[in-house]
């Protein structure tokens, strides 16, 4: 078992390329922080009700209670698989903590993408609330407007998918993740990608580097 991260912006197409990856090679799992999150706000978890108030703000929830679900997804997985860990870590704490499971990591591979495009692109994106399939109207469109192609559901903008909370979330970003770029490049694991090449070219230009 070995971790391959995707670093990157809100809305710099981690998510795509991670789910894109791991459905064609069954030892990649996608792991998204953000849908487990989703998850547990849904089924009223003491650690969704913790999380949401965080979310919705655009904040980033404390590192105890995402690194807690992250560390027992890692548990729970077993064999020869590479994990794409897809929003965690976050800021340098949780990559510490990361560190501490022992878990060799392969790579991090930072999706570049600058921030005058994300703020189109996160107002076009579109989510599966069932089977987290995620769409952009005119990059990504579904084949029926406004129904996920894989399960039928109809699809749902994200709450915390708003132009305010965006610039929010983009300020965390560059505060408090982006050290890790220089955390990961002292450890020899940092790649980078073009992330504005479009869902197929940037999902070959991450498989090419990871
Ligand atoms: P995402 O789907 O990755 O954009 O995450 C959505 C929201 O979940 C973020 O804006 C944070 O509030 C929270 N979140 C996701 N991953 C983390 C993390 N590693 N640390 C703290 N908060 C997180």
């Amino acid at each position: 078992m070995n971790i391959v991260i995707l670093l990157g912006a809100p809305g710099s197409g981690k998510g795509t390329i991670a789910a894109r990856l791991a459905g064609e090679n069954e030892n990649l799992k996608h792991i998204s922080s953000g849908d487990l999150l989703r998850g547990a706000v849904a089924k009223g978890t003491p650690a969704g009700l913790e999380a949401k108030g965080y979310m919705e703000k655009g904040a980033l929830v404390p590192d105890a209670l995402i690194a807690q679900m992250i560390t027992d997804v890692i548990a729970e997985t077993q064999g020869d698989v590479t994990m794409l860990l897809d929003g965690f870590p976050r800021n340098v704490a949780q990559a510490e903590i990361l560190e501490k499971t022992g878990v060799p990591i392969r790579s991090v591979v930072l999706v570049d993408v600058p921030d005058a495009i994300i703020a189109d692109r996160i107002a076009g994106r579109r989510t599966c609330p069932k089977c987290k399939a995620g769409y952009h109207v005119t990059a990504l469109p579904p084949k029926v407007e406004g129904v996920c192609d894989k399960c039928g559901e109809k699809l749902v903008i994200r709450k915390d998918d708003n132009p305010d909370t965006v610039k929010d979330r983009l300020v965390v970003y560059h505060r408090e993740t982006e050290p890790l770029i220089k955390f990961y490049e002292q450890r020899g694991l940092l790649r980078r990608i073009d992330g504005d090449q479009g869902p197929e070219k940037n999902a070959a230009a991450f498989k090419a580097v990871m």
